[in-house]
Parts: C-alpha cells; structure tokens; sequence
C-alpha cells in the first residue's frame, strides 16, 4: 500500500482528534498562568522534553522557537515576540533556554550556500542580496558557543530599550538527551 503523505496522514488523525474531543484535556487560556516565556530551539529531540523536564503544561508558557535558540537582533522577530508577551500577555519572566549538541553550532555557512546554489538559487541572487546590506554567509551563521550565545541573548533581552527593569531574564542549558538543566544566567543574581 502506498504510504499517504503527511498532509492527508495529519488531517485523517486531525478528524478523529477533533471527533473524540481529545482537545479538552488541552484546554487553557492564552495568558500563560506562570507568566513565563521561553526562547529555545526549534531542535526535535526538544519539542515534547523541554515542557515535560520544566513540568510545563499547556497555558503554562508562552514558547518561541528558533534555529539556536537565540535572540540574535534586537528588532528581529523573536525579540519582536517577547515584547508582545510583555506588554500584552503580562509577561515578568522570561527564559533563553538553549542546548547542547545543537544542530546551529559551528555550521558550515559556505556549504549551506554551496547547497543554495546547487538547488537552482542564481548566484547572482546572493549578490544582490548582499549589496542589499545581508550577507547571507553571516545572516545564516550560528554560533561556535552555546555559553556564550545564551549569554549574548540574555543581554540582549535585558538591555533591550523597549524592555522594562522589572522583568527577570534567565539563560539556562538544557541536555537534549537527560532534559537536565543547567543555569549559565540566573536572572534574580543579575538583576
Ligand atoms: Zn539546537
């Protein structure tokens, strides 16, 4: 038999979900009851282990993920998300969570822009973009330390104009096999 694709494997289950109301288990709110929000890693091994090792629920927190974990620029859309959580969703606490291990670290830039090229991305496409300001080289770039990134994203958050001094910014680690945590900032020390 031929293997469905996942959209019609996802909107078979969907019905059946929707159907037996496994959703009301999942009722909440969307003002996060710890008021709490967490920027971490778009990584898989994180998506149901990093709730379960804080004893996250669903309504707990507010999530935003990315490749890295990492509030890279102060107006770019993760900060972007942790303002609205702030001032719309009372946000006092706030999570830069990144990992071990991480897929984001010590990337090969030019390889993923060989790779660019070999999907039939014209070269001189990258060209203009560059000329735009972007290098592309750099704007895919990671880090080389997840210590040290967590940290850059913590300071970025707390000195971040538009951020108010009353809310807390914490970097932590998390071990994306054990789910153990460790603290790089802990953010009622450095207040
Ligand atoms: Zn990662």
């Amino acid at each position: 038999m031929e293997r469905k694709n996942n959209l019609e494997e996802i909107l078979e289950f969907n019905r059946e979900f929707v159907e037996k109301k496994e959703y009301e288990k999942y009722n909440t709110t969307k003002y996060p009851d710890k008021k709490i929000a967490i920027v971490s890693c778009m990584d898989t091994r994180l998506t149901e282990l990093l709730p379960k090792a804080m004893n996250l629920k669903n309504g707990d927190a507010k999530i935003i993920k990315n490749a890295g974990g990492a509030v890279v620029h102060p107006f770019g859309s993760a900060m972007r998300s942790l303002i609205i959580c702030i001032y719309e969703f009372d946000i006092n606490e706030i999570f830069i969570i990144g990992h071990y291990d991480c897929g984001v670290s010590n990337i090969d830039t030019g390889k993923i822009v060989d790779k660019m090229v070999r999907r039939g991305i014209p070269s001189n496409t990258l060209d203009i973009i560059s000329k735009s300001g972007i290098e592309v080289n750099d704007w895919v770039h990671g880090f080389d330390c997840v210590r040290d990134s967590v940290i850059e994203s913590v300071e970025i958050v707390k000195t971040h104009p538009l951020v108010p001094a009353d809310v807390i910014v914490h970097g932590l680690i998390i071990d994306p096999e054990t789910g153990k945590i460790d603290v790089v900032v802990d953010g009622f020390k450095t207040k």
